[in-house]
């Protein structure tokens, strides 16, 4: 079961992406975060941005990130929507976590979607 609390299990695709065991589709990075697009769009522009460190969702990077990878994450956020130009239109921000919302991959991410109507 996945939880929202628990140990982080490296045993997931997006670990191995961070390590570079398998490729993605990078949009940019920083020191401490990535954004690449899903493999699986569910829009036009459907992308991920992901902490490089070992997180498993939303409430446990909030409870133990530092200040400088929460920072770096958001502006990971911000500058993808900008690289993608996004803002223009309008763009929805999703995070699963855990069971109840079907969270599929235990490393934590966002969704970003847009480039039409919604
Ligand atoms: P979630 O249900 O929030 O955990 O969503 C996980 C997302 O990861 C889904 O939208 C998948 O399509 C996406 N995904 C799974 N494997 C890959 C991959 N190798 N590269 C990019 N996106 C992926």
């Amino acid at each position: 079961m996945n939880s929202c609390n628990g140990d982080y299990n490296e045993d997931n695709i997006f670990f191995k992406i961070i390590n570079g065991v398998i490729p993605c589709n990078k949009i940019i990075e920083n020191q401490n975060t990535l954004s690449f697009y899903d493999v699986n769009p569910k829009a036009l522009i459907h992308l991920l941005v992901i902490p490089k460190n070992n997180y498993k969702n939303f409430f446990s990077f909030q409870e133990s990130a530092t200040f400088q990878e929460k920072e770096d994450f958001w502006n990971c956020v911000q500058e993808s929507v900008k690289k993608l130009n996004l803002q223009q239109g309008g763009f929805r921000i999703i995070s699963n976590c855990g069971q109840f919302a079907n969270q599929e991959v235990p490393h934590f991410h966002v969704h970003i979607l847009g480039g039409q109507q919604l």
